[in-house]
């Protein structure tokens, strides 16, 4: 049962040497699936067949190609009740979540879609008489994508979306944690008719994923590397792809501040900290982590705050609606309850919720945080969240840029040109005034700064990552040379 195979050149693979791993439910620990384990050769087999297939899908008319990406959308889709439940199992996901992440990851490939056709180019004026001087966009070749588990099916069809709709073809490499989510995308795109070779999965049990990708980027076919996860493995592959050349978007982690200032419209600023701290459970690479609240609001603001995160549901997302599902591991328990006992014994005061000893983790909220603990400056990626209270906008601007990570930001006020330049002062890729720091749409420039990666994803900025662009001339007239 729940068996995901690779696919590679159209064909759905175990592995060469039969070899597959588990992953297991983060509740009750049973078997949510058994994927195929690759080798280094199946690794680099799946490379091959993108290779192969690349002239064609390179030069295939945009229409054709964007009408394709438009049925792997409704493809994606119609499998919403699957993905449902294979997050459920394999990551312990809220239904809310899941179903959030089909839509967004549809309206991914609509937006890819409807790129086909804006893949162009410019003519620049040369000073040589005669010469017609183009600036061409044009596909680069194979792409890996790699995507993580925590928000599987945005992420995973992000990984492989434009650069398809930019003439290339993909290797996606999946999770260890949620394989059978992965392949239900890759299935979706396969229904849709793409030409076998465009996109290609691989799947590797836990302990090979360096040995895995480094094969990967290693081969001269494999142009571009896109890597959404921790800042940890996102050094690693950068290394890699320094090494071989590769260039490659970081997407990778976030400790993201909302900053309520004075003048904040406090209902308003409740409603987004809970949502940007609470959806999935604060695993997000954009969830609110630091709440920078300015001190002449602090307490009506923590108890309106305290009463949203208590009334939030929490429990078994296979047995019914729940706003905090289970959070992914142990490890992530473990984490947060170490962030809790450290806050406290350093003089933080709890809110609400507090330690768990199960992946039921409550909305926790701790107040009073102060540099010195370590929920200050390190990504929970969890249900628990820091509150640190300050004086004035730019003792709000300094707690917010205090810190490695740079992906995400919101700034919670009436004024808002206050709160523009506010937002201009803070050292993030995205900000939002007066809206929460989870946010995210297709045809955005999505990416981070600092230890939180580089390049983007979304719309035209995406096009510019996933394809090379070439000078190319005509000379129309006789050219007069020197000698
Ligand atoms: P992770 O970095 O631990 O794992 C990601 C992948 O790295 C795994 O699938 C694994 O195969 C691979 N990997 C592990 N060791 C490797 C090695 N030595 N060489 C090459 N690859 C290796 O991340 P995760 O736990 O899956 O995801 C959570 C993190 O992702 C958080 O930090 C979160 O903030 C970040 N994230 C960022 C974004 C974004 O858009 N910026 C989005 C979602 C998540």
């Amino acid at each position: 049962m729940n068996q995901v195979s690779m696919l590679i050149n159209g064909e759905r693979v175990d592995a060469r040497d039969g070899a597959t791993f588990q992953r297991r439910n983060p509740l009750d620990n049973t078997v949510a699936s058994t994927a195929a384990a690759a080798s280094v050769a199946d690794a680099k087999a799946a490379v091959a067949a993108a290779a192969r297939a690349f002239p064609k899908w390179s030069s295939m008319g945009p229409t054709e190609r964007r009408g394709l990406l438009y049925k792997a959308a409704d493809a994606l889709q119609a499998r919403e009740a699957a993905f449902v439940k294979a997050m459920a199992s394999e990551t312990g996901a809220s239904h809310l979540w899941a179903a959030f992440n089909v839509k967004l990851a549809s309206d991914g490939l609509r937006e890819a879609a409807a790129l086909t056709t804006q893949i162009g180019g410019e003519v620049i004026p040369s000073d040589v008489p005669g010469s017609v001087a183009l600036g061409v966009r044009q596909a680069a070749g194979v792409v890996l994508g790699m995507a993580p588990w925590n928000a599987p099916v945005i992420l995973g069809v992000r990984a492989i979306a434009l650069p398809l709709a930019c003439g290339n073809t993909v290797v996606l490499k999946g999770s260890e944690i949620c394989p059978m989510t992965h392949g239900l995308i890759v299935e979706a795109l396969q229904d849709a008719g793409l030409p076998a070779g465009v996109v290609n999965f691989v799947t590797n049990a836990p302990e090979d994923a360096g040995a895995i990708v480094d094969a990967i980027i290693a081969e001269p076919a494999v142009r571009r590397v896109n890597f959404t996860g921790s800042t940890r493995v996102g050094k690693i592959i950068a290394m890699q792809c320094a090494k071989y050349l590769k260039p490659s978007v970081l997407e990778l982690g976030g400790k993201a501040p909302l900053l309520v200032l004075h003048d904040a419209d406090i209902d308003a600023a409740v409603q987004g900290a809970a949502f940007g701290a609470f959806a999935n459970s604060g695993q997000i690479c954009m969830s609110t982590e630091r709440i920078i609240v300015d001190n002449a609001i602090a307490d009506p603001f923590v108890a309106a705050l305290k009463a949203k995160a208590t009334s939030l549901p929490l429990g078994d997302p296979r047995e019914g609606p729940a706003v905090l599902g289970s959070v992914v591991d142990m490890t992530t328990v473990a984490r947060c309850n170490q962030l809790i006992d450290d806050a406290l014994a350093k003089g933080a005061t709890l809110v609400c919720g507090g330690k768990a000893d199960s992946t039921l983790v409550p909305a926790t909220l701790l107040d009073h945080v102060t540099p010195e603990m370590a929920i200050y400056h390190e990504e929970s990626f969890g249900p628990v969240k820091a509150i640190v209270r300050v004086d004035g906008d730019d003792e709000a601007v300094a707690c917010a840029n205090d810190n490695e990570y740079g992906l995400s930001a919101a700034v919670f006020s009436r004024d808002v040109a206050r709160a523009m330049n506010v937002a201009g002062r803070i050292e993030t890729g995205i900000c939002h005034v007066n809206g929460p720091t989870v946010h995210d749409e297709a045809q955005m420039p999505f990416g981070g700064v600092k230890a939180s990666g580089f390049g983007h994803f979304g719309g035209k900025a995406g096009i510019s990552e996933f394809t090379d662009l070439r000078w190319v001339t005509v000379q129309t007239t006789p050219r007069h040379y020197p000698f």
